[in-house]
């Protein structure tokens, strides 16, 4: 899709709604609830069961990963928008299920694009192999199980006791399976 066409889709969303009835929130979520989950297009709000806007604050990335960025944004949550519970949620066919070498080959596949040897595209992404850069895992349960443990159990999220719980949705039947 061409990005005008992108474009225009925002601005439809605000004249559809006629007069824009949000004006009022605070990006404080309602249901105090936040989704880790992964940036796969087949995730949207609505999977989540959010009607509006306001009503759930959602941090994605490649995989459902607890990751520097994700680690900033859930303290952000926790400390600044009231939020007491942490759903991570993987899911079924992720491109994050990559093998070492299958993450050697998306390093390959940027060195030829960017005209850059491999040893610069890592060095430009600050790690030093590319499962270090890319962070692929093998099993979508075992991840989402270490991620909640890792949240559980990070000496800034611990002592608050803010409820962490796993989920693996399925793209397939779009059901959502309770890890832990
Ligand atoms: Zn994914």
């Amino acid at each position: 899709m061409e990005v005008a066409e992108v474009e225009k889709k925002l601005k439809n969303w605000k004249n559809i709604k006629f007069y824009f009835p949000y004006k009022e929130l605070t990006g404080v979520p309602k249901w105090q609830t936040v989704v880790l989950t992964c940036m796969d297009c087949r995730i949207t709000s609505n999977v989540f069961g959010v009607e509006d806007p306001g009503e759930l604050t959602i941090i994605r990335n490649a995989g459902a990963l607890l990751t520097r960025d994700s680690l900033r944004s859930l303290l952000i949550a926790i400390y600044e928008l009231n939020v007491r519970n942490i759903f991570v949620c993987g899911h079924t066919n992720c491109g994050g299920q990559m093998s070492p070498q299958r993450m050697d080959i998306t390093v390959e596949k940027i060195s030829k694009r960017t005209n850059s040897p491999p040893q610069k595209v890592l060095e430009l992404l600050e790690a030093r192999n590319a499962s270090q850069a890319f962070l692929g895992f093998e099993n979508v349960s075992l991840q989402v199980k270490k991620t909640v443990f890792n949240i559980k159990n990070h000496p800034l999220i611990l002592p608050v006791g803010v409820h962490v719980s796993g989920f693996v949705y399925h793209t397939q039947s779009g059901e959502f399976v309770k890890i832990l």
